[in-house]
């Protein structure tokens, strides 16, 4: 396979070259931080007043780490490190575990995010004689005008349609001969299975690529929609304090993101010690930000569950590849003193054939014990007015849930299509237990 690179310099630079100029970004950077109130005590405390005070990228570690709370209680411009004038856009993150929390851009800001996008669209084999539906939220969240002008760079054909409305999107991509998408993987399977519901042919499309991030999913998951759709599946991953997407994403080599190591610090820390982890294991990621300069933000705890591969890729990238992120720190359930991930239950789940394109999780009290019900869609193969072939595939789900997080799930099947789809990140939990205050 021939890979095509969108900066070349800078996708395929010399681990040493990438360091240096890390080390240079990392004392910009800095010297911004220090224009915020925030940052100025911060970095006072750690010894460090100016750029000078990193002399190599291990001073990194003498930064204290930035927190989604230390974000909020800055909020609204606590971490402004330029005029205001100088501002031209704002976002915010999605608020999926609390307040939501703003970044802002200057111009110059806007055009590297929109270049880091471009590289990984490009990287994907993507060139403007395609067409891109745009088929995420538009709006605060980065995802929208992230992609869209990340696409126009590409110069592709933009079509800017937002999430919902499946009737809308197939007659968009009929009438426009769309190639591309860009989507939450759970609206992807929505959009599969209306695919199916409103006698939409296969042929009648064009699609064959769609980029699918903002929310985790297994590997199983993206086998099911490249296998449904008949299309290349990318794993897309940004986070609105690091700008949005393009922070890290898929070649066409598809095994792990390439981090952009140019634009971002990546460090995998225990999330328990805040220690680095040993090279190529598993923790949370740690993200400092070297591509903008109106919201600095340094050692930012992500809580977002990761590795670094440790291998090269054959791609020829030499930006370090993230393994598939598992899901937040916060993510984690406690059920009866166990603890779940919800990306557990979903890798029981998409890995069965009769299993259809959306599931569930509720928790509830009950007495004393917690109870945990997983809601399933069966697949379009699964009658529901047969009772043995449907009582059979619910133990045999119970019993794979069972053996993975060692608690028996009460297991309900649904119709396909029954079970609540978001427009934007997908609900897969719900948590009904009265919270102790
Ligand atoms: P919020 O923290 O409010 O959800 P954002 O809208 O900025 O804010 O979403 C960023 C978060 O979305 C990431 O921190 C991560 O948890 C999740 N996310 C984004 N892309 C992916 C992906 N490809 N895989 C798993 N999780 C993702
Ligand atoms: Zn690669």
């Amino acid at each position: 396979m021939s890979y095509q690179y969108w900066d070349p310099e800078f996708e395929t630079m010399p681990r040493g070259e990438l360091a240096a100029l890390q080390l240079q970004k990392l004392k910009e950077t800095v010297s911004y931080a220090l224009r915020t109130a925030f940052y100025k005590e911060r970095l006072a405390k750690a010894g460090i007043t100016g750029p000078g005070d990193i002399k190599s990228l291990a001073d990194l570690r003498r930064i204290p780490y930035t927190t989604k709370q230390d974000l909020r209680e800055g909020f609204p411009y606590g971490f402004l490190s330029v005029p205001r004038e100088e501002v031209v856009r704002l976002h915010a993150s999605s608020g999926t575990t609390g307040i939501p929390t703003t970044i802002y851009f200057s111009k110059k800001d806007i055009a590297l995010w929109t270049g880091n996008v471009a590289r990984c669209i490009y990287g994907t084999g993507c060139n403007k004689t395609d067409v891109f539906q745009n088929m995420i939220t538009y709006g605060l969240f980065t995802g929208g005008l992230g992609f869209h002008a990340g696409g126009e760079e590409v110069g592709m054909l933009v079509i800017p349609s937002g999430p919902g409305n499946t009737a809308r999107q197939f007659r968009l991509m009929q009438d426009f001969g769309t190639t591309v998408v860009h989507a939450t993987p759970s609206f992807l399977l929505h959009v599969e299975a209306r695919m199916r519901e409103e006698g939409v042919k296969r042929e009648s499309i064009k699609l064959r690529k769609a980029f699918a991030g903002a929310e985790p999913y297994s590997e199983d998951t993206r086998k099911r929609i490249e296998e449904l759709l008949r299309i290349d599946v990318y794993n897309s991953y940004g986070l609105s304090e690091m700008n949005g997407p393009g922070v890290a994403f898929e070649c066409q080599a598809k095994n792990g993101l390439h981090l952009w190591e140019d634009r971002y610090i990546g460090e995998i820390i225990n999330p328990d010690t805040l220690e680095p982890v040993e090279d190529g294991e598993a923790g949370e990621l740690v993200l400092t930000c070297l591509c903008r300069e109106a919201t600095p933000i340094l050692r930012y705890r992500t809580r977002d569950l990761s590795g670094f591969y440790t291998e090269a890729c054959p791609c020829g990238r030499t930006h370090r590849r993230l393994r598939r992120i598992t899901g937040r720190t916060d993510d984690m359930l406690i059920i009866n003193g166990v603890n779940v991930f919800p990306s557990q239950i979903e890798e029981v789940v998409m890995a069965m054939k009769e299993v259809g394109n959306n599931y569930l999780m509720v928790v509830e009290k009950e007495g004393v014990l917690d109870r945990l019900t997983v809601k399933v869609e069966v697949g379009k193969n699964i009658f529901m007015d047969d009772t043995r072939p449907l009582n059979a595939l619910r133990e045999k789900i119970r019993q794979t849930i069972q053996a993975s997080i060692t608690i028996s799930p009460r297991v309900e099947l649904h119709e396909g299509g029954s079970l609540p789809v978001s427009e934007g990140k997908a609900k897969r939990v719900i948590d009904n237990r009265p919270r102790d205050i």
